[in-house]
């Protein structure tokens, strides 16, 4: 087994409502491991937290409670200098890259941009730097030049990438990387993450509202419901055999134009997701369950950890008491 890169224990954030009144409940401990050159998924609906998560592992968002090591090093007692030079090793990837790159800005600057801040090498080396990451991302030399308004939604998300593993960072962060493109730029895009993860030896958080598309590029996938992990496997086993309703339900919700690999009836989930300012009691999906049972409305569910030939599968849901 590989080395864990990065560990988050019970890890909650809690944003406080004006007036004092309450607080919007967007991650509620969440833990798991993630081991160095892997891939975690985290997949849920809109405002499930995932985004969240996503920023409070970076410590771009401060955690209500809960601790994150990265190789080792609890993030939460960094000094803002050490915490800032550890960055080198945690970037992150936004869904909306035009809005995520200073449109004012030539390419080569925006990718040169962090080894300026972390005063790496000098203008001709991060001149040649540029070049090569430009390259690994599939773009032209003369990128360098342009403009953020002169590329495809597709091309921006590259430079997004260059500019990620610019520092030769350990641990990335793709939020929704792939969401905003068409079909047929998400798989090449997903392709380059893939070959990158290899080529650097990279570590992936993935997140994404949608299971098929983290399907082929995660080790391990943790669903989200309502800021908690309700169930967390590896993707062969998510995918063969889920085990919590809400995650059968979105798996059901996935096009299999293949008859063959047509799963079961689609399960529609009525209502929309409850509000995180007053998540219900209980079972916070018992509102929506397609199997709720008496207990699930007033008692919270524990987690439970199953071993499946030898794999470790973890589910929040009363019906595996
Ligand atoms: Fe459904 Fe109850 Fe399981 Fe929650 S605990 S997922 S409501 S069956």
């Amino acid at each position: 087994m590989r080395p864990e890169l990065l560990k988050a224990q019970h890890v909650t954030k809690y944003f406080p409502l004006k007036g004092g009144r309450g607080e919007v409940h967007a991650v509620d401990d969440v833990s798991f491991g993630l081991q160095k050159g892997e891939t975690l998924g985290v997949v849920g609906e809109s405002g499930c937290g995932k985004s969240t998560l996503a920023r409070v592992l970076l410590r771009l968002i401060e955690p209500t409670s809960g601790s994150i090591y990265l190789d080792g090093v609890d993030l939460s007692k960094l000094t803002p200098r050490n915490l800032r030079a550890k960055r080198r090793e945690m970037q992150i990837v936004f869904q909306d890259a035009y809005a995520s790159l200073d449109s004012r800005q030539k390419i080569g600057n925006i990718i040169a941009e962090p080894l300026v801040v972390h005063r790496i090498g000098n203008r001709k080396t991060r001149r040649d730097k540029v070049a090569e990451l430009l390259h690994m991302v599939g773009l032209e030399p003369d990128a360098v030049t342009r403009y953020p308004h002169e590329f495809s939604g597709g091309q921006r998300q590259r430079i997004g990438i260059a500019r990620a593993i610019s520092l030769e960072p350990k641990l990335v962060v793709a939020d929704e990387p792939v969401s905003a493109l068409d079909v047929s730029i998400q798989s090449q895009v997903l392709n380059l993450l893939v070959d990158l993860r290899k080529q650097l030896d990279l570590s992936y958080i993935f997140i994404s509202h949608d299971l098929a598309v983290v399907e082929h590029i995660c080790d391990t996938i943790a669903v989200m419901y309502l800021g908690e992990i309700v169930e967390m496997t590896d993707g062969d086993t998510l995918f063969a055999r889920p085990k919590h309703p809400y995650t059968q339900a979105l798996m059901s919700a996935i096009p299999r134009p293949d008859p063959k690999r047509r799963g079961k009836p689609r399960i529609v989930l009525q209502g929309d997701i409850p509000n995180p300012e007053n998540p219900p009691q209980g079972c916070r999906f018992h509102t929506r369950c397609p199997k709720v049972m008496r207990q699930c409305k007033n008692q919270k569910p524990e987690q439970h950890l199953f071993e499946e030939s030898g794999t470790p599968h973890l589910v929040r849901c009363h019906l595996y008491n």
